[in-house]
C-alpha cells in the first residue's frame, strides 16, 4: 500500500472515530484536543525561547527527516475538532519530511505531531537553563498525559505513531 493510500485511510479512521462519538463524548474530546493543541504551542514557544528558529534554519531539519512516521491518528482528530483542512502531504519528497516545504513546515505547531514538539537536539537543549528545561518537561509530560486523556476517551490507541509505518 502507497503512502497516499494509507494517508487517506488515517483521515477516514479520524473522521469515523469523530464521528461515531455522542454530542457529549465528542465535546468531551473536542476539549482535550483544544488542550492538546495549547500544551503542543507552548512546548515550540519554549523551544523557540531557546532559540530553536535559528538553529533549526541553520540545520535544515535533519530531525524531521523520519517526519512521516510521527502522524497518528489523533492528529488528524485535532485537524477535525478545529474545522481546519489537514496538511496535504508530498509524499514524493521522500526522505524529506512530506509535511514541510521550502519555508520550513507546512503544520501550525499546534497541529504538528507530538514527536515534532517533545524533540530537541543538544544544540536547542544547550542553549536552555535549568529552570527552561524544567519547564519544557513538565510541557511534556502534560502533553503526553492530555494524550492519553484524549485515547480513554475514545478507547484505543489513536496517539500511537503506527499509522504510517506500514510501507518505506
Ligand atoms: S532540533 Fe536539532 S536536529 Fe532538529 S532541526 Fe533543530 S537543530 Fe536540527
Ligand atoms: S511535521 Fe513539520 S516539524 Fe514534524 S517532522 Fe515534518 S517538517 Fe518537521
Amino acid at each position: 500500500m502507497d503512502d497516499q493510500t494509507i494517508w487517506n485511510r488515517v483521515v477516514a479512521t479520524a473522521d469515523a472515530s469523530y464521528d461515531r462519538l455522542s454530542a457529549t463524548a465528542r465535546s468531551r474530546l473536542d476539549e482535550h484536543l483544544s488542550r492538546i493543541m495549547q500544551l503542543k504551542q507552548d512546548l515550540y514557544e519554549c523551544s523557540q525561547a531557546a532559540g530553536s528558529s535559528q538553529i533549526c534554519r541553520e540545520c535544515g531539519g535533519t530531525c524531521c527527516l523520519n517526519g512521516k512516521f510521527h502522524v497518528s491518528v489523533l492528529d488528524l482528530l485535532v485537524y477535525r475538532s478545529a474545522r481546519v483542512e489537514p496538511v496535504v502531504p508530498h509524499f514524493e519528497n521522500s526522505p524529506l519530511c512530506p509535511y514541510g516545504g521550502t519555508a520550513g513546515c507546512l503544520m501550525p505547531p499546534r497541529f504538528r505531531s507530538m514527536t515534532c514538539l517533545v524533540f530537541n537536539c543538544e544544540l536547542v537543549e544547550n542553549r536552555m537553563d535549568d529552570r527552561e528545561k524544567e519547564r519544557f518537561a513538565a510541557g511534556e509530560h502534560a502533553l503526553r498525559k492530555a494524550i492519553l486523556g484524549a485515547e480513554e476517551l475514545l478507547e484505543y490507541r489513536a496517539g500511537r505513531a503506527v499509522l504510517l509505518s506500514g510501507n518505506d
